[in-house]
């Protein structure tokens, strides 16, 4: 195409290619869900509609991008996570995070009225924040899968803890935080026993877990698995050609793998090993 005399424009866009060999987590969040939650009535402390939507919307996305291997959501957020040998948009980050963004929330709208028939969107409109953070090895990856399930933990203990107070308890928000303040684990897991009769080891796993979305193949079984999952190093031009072919196959299989969300703990050692595509 001919050059114009305006083209020179084109050299104050910054690269920011990610690095090459790095698994990628693009984090969505919803912006101000605090807000958009009450406007839209969750029930609270967990809105199971609002769940199942956000399940829904990230399931579209994995649908519509291969290349992601996993997606981990709790609340207003989900962690997409891309194989590291990703080559979407040559790694660009913010081709990578946009349409990530825009899709999910261009699902998320699309499928709202399934989720909450009779509720009307209006403005303002859902809409979602995302980043990417690259991490270069497995175990780092699988430390932020914990951290993300960690959170979700401490974040449904509280909320329960705290809702209880007031819905059932009849406090109001002021008196319950101080309540809850300074409390350990042990507390609140007491206090939900002792007064209102809850056994927070029985609530639902979708609140306590989180939701973890895959591609779902042939489970291996517990104790047989154990191959390592760390990259080798150097190739000849022979395997690099085999490790294409196998590669192409990997896209293809994955694309045709059914995705299932599940809730399920991503931290011990037994949902990796089951699985050890996911990270191979
Ligand atoms: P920011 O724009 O900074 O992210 P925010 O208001 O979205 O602000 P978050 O820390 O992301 O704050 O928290 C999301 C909030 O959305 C939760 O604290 C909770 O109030 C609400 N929320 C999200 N999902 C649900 C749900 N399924 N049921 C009930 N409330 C929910
Ligand atoms: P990429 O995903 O790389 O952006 P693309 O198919 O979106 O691929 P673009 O270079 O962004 O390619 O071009 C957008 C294309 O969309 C145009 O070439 C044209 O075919 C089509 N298009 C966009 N807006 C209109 C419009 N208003 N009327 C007709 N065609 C349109
Ligand atoms: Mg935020
Ligand atoms: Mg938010
Ligand atoms: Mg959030
Ligand atoms: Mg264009
Ligand atoms: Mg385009």
């Amino acid at each position: 195409m001919a050059n114009s005399k305006y083209e020179y424009v084109k050299s104050f866009e910054q690269p920011d290619v990610l690095l090459p060999n790095t698994w990628i987590v693009v984090r969505i969040d919803g912006r101000g869900f605090h807000k958009f939650s009450n406007k839209y009535g969750f029930e609270k402390p967990n809105d199971r509609r609002a769940i199942d939507l956000m399940n829904a919307a990230a399931k579209a996305v994995m649908t519509e991008l291969p290349d992601i291997v996993i997606a981990y959501g709790i609340s207003d957020e989900y962690s997409f996570v891309f194989h590291k040998s990703c080559t979407l948009f040559d790694r660009r980050s913010s081709k990578l995070v946009t349409t990530i963004v825009s899709t999910f929330t261009a699902y998320y709208v699309h499928l709202w009225s399934q989720f909450f028939p009779g509720v009307p969107l209006s403005p303002p409109l859902p809409s979602f924040d995302g980043r990417a953070v690259q991490y270069p090895s497995v175990q780092n990856l699988r430390d932020y899968m914990s951290w993300r399930q960690v959170d979700c933990h401490i974040n449904n203990l509280y909320n329960t803890t705290f809702w209880a107070l007031i819905q059932i308890g009849g406090m109001d928000a002021k008196s319950a935080e101080k309540e809850l303040a300074g409390s350990l684990s042990a507390d609140k897991n007491e206090i939900l026993f002792s007064r209102f009769k809850i056994n927070y080891n029985n609530e639902p796993e979708i609140y306590k877990k989180g939701s973890v979305i895959f591609r779902d193949y042939e489970l291996v079984e517990p104790g047989t698995a154990g191959e390592a999952i760390e990259d080798d190093g150097a190739k000849t031009t022979e395997q690099i050609k085999l490790s294409k072919t196998q590669e192409e196959n990997d896209k293809k299989r994955r694309a045709k793998a059914r995705i299932t969300v599940q809730h399920l703990d991503v931290i011990k050692d037994e949902f990796w090993e089951r699985r050890p595509w996911l990270l191979s």
